[in-house]
């Protein structure tokens, strides 16, 4: 079966599509400054080079369009027809408390994603803006959702509510909700394939630190606990935004810099993290640079952000009363040898032990950790593409 993955953005779409017999990617690419001068959309086939087709790109219907027309190119595409695609998976940011698994899109699922657009006025609509316009123009194929939200909705009460009067949960639905649940679900699995037990019987820390970044608690293959909140704002240091503060900051910093609400959110989500505090960079590369020719700031960034999720893996193997494997992904993740070194260091009474030897390496599934270590730490790449076309695929076929 071929399926075609969606991740629709308010002026980009990036695109996969698989070959689900042998879970291999034919194709892919984005889409970007769509509506906006300067578009261009990227496509490769396989290992290929990528190729930069630059046109007018004014809305996602025309977007989409030029990616059918790339993959069924006479020179470069892997499609003869675009019927030859049987199922489209979607990503979707925010389902509420609708959906704790990927749905088949109908009528109900559109309405309840746009109730959903007060939870992610930024993520929403473009997401259902993409579902609308792949609908149109593939009306006989069905369209799966996949959601980031849905993995976590397994959280028990007591770890998603806020300690606010519990009137407000029941009237605005404030609560932790919770984001990168298919990179964690993802990254859970393959570790527990990786250990070869079943992901039923152990207690996992899943990492995802990219520019956006969280920790999950995964007990018995569901999630328990996780870092983002009631958005993406909570938990851990990242690129640009704060993650934990204490909320009085935010009324006390509005008062005496005079910020509008959205000026404050603005500073929290664009100007803070690594960047806010190192006055350098979002990037770890380049703080990673600034650090060695000597910036403070730059060391004390990542001292900070390594300090936050050393934290949130402590609390979480109490939450989850132990913990059998640590997982780190995503671009820093995945990456960066010395921040997963920095994060484990003081984690010893855990039973965790990194090999720096094993640890020298870069975008693999390997398990990096000394080989007497009670605690696995294992580095996953993730792939929620695969994911999305996975679940894509369990639902389509039904
Ligand atoms: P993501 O959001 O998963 O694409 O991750 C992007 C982030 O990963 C970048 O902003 C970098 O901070 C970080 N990153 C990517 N590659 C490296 C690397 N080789 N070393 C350190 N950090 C990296």
């Amino acid at each position: 079966m071929k399926v075609l993955v969606i991740n629709c953005g308010s002026s980009s779409l990036k695109y996969q599509v698989f070959d689900m017999e042998t879970e291999t990617v034919l194709a892919k690419g984005n889409v970007e400054r769509i509506g906006i001068d300067g578009a261009f959309l990227k496509y490769r086939r396989g290992d290929e080079d990528t190729i930069t087709v630059e046109a007018e790109i004014p809305n996602h219907e025309v977007a989409i369009q030029l990616v059918f027309d790339a993959l069924t190119h006479k020179e470069y595409g892997v499609l003869a027809s675009v019927s030859e695609i049987e199922a489209v998976g979607h990503r979707v940011v925010h389902a509420g408390e609708k959906y704790a698994r990927s749905v088949l899109i109908d009528d109900d699922v559109m309405a309840a994603l746009r109730e959903c657009v007060d939870l992610a006025p930024l993520h929403n609509p473009p997401n259902i803006m993409g579902i609308e316009v792949a609908q149109r123009l593939m009306p006989d194929v069905k369209h799966v959702a996949v959601f980031d939200t849905a993995f976590h909705q397994t959280m028990p009460d007591y770890a998603y509510l806020y300690a606010l009067p519990y009137e407000l949960y029941e009237k605005y639905k404030v609560r932790r909700y919770g984001f990168h649940g298919t990179s964690h679900k993802y990254v859970a699995q393959r570790a527990a394939s990786l250990l070869g037990r079943p992901l039923s019987e152990l207690k996992v820390i899943t990492c995802h630190l990219g520019n956006g970044a969280s920790v999950t608690a995964v007990k018995n293959g569901k999630s328990v606990d996780t870092s983002m909140g009631f958005t993406p704002l909570e938990g851990l240091i990242m690129g640009t935004r704060s993650g934990d503060l204490d909320p009085a900051v935010v009324t006390f910093l509005q008062e005496k810099e005079n910020l509008t609400s959205e000026e404050m959110n603005n500073l929290l989500n664009k100007k803070s993290g690594v960047l806010g505090i190192s006055g350098v960079s979002s990037d770890f590369r380049s703080l990673e640079e600034a650090s060695q020719q000597g910036n403070r700031r730059a060391e004390l960034a990542m001292e900070m952000f390594a300090y936050r999720v050393r934290k949130y893996i402590g609390a979480y193997a109490a939450a989850m009363g132990g913990v059998d494997a640590i997982v780190f992904t995503a671009g820093l993740g995945e990456n960066s040898a010395s921040m997963r070194q920095s994060i484990c260091e003081g984690l010893e009474f855990l039973g965790v032990a990194i090999d720096p030897v094993k640890n020298d390496v870069r975008g693999k599934d390997v398990d990096v950790s000394a080989d007497d270590a009670k605690v696995r730490v294992l580095l996953i790449p993730t792939n929620e593409e695969l994911m999305i076309a996975r679940d894509t695929v369990e639902l389509v076929r039904g």
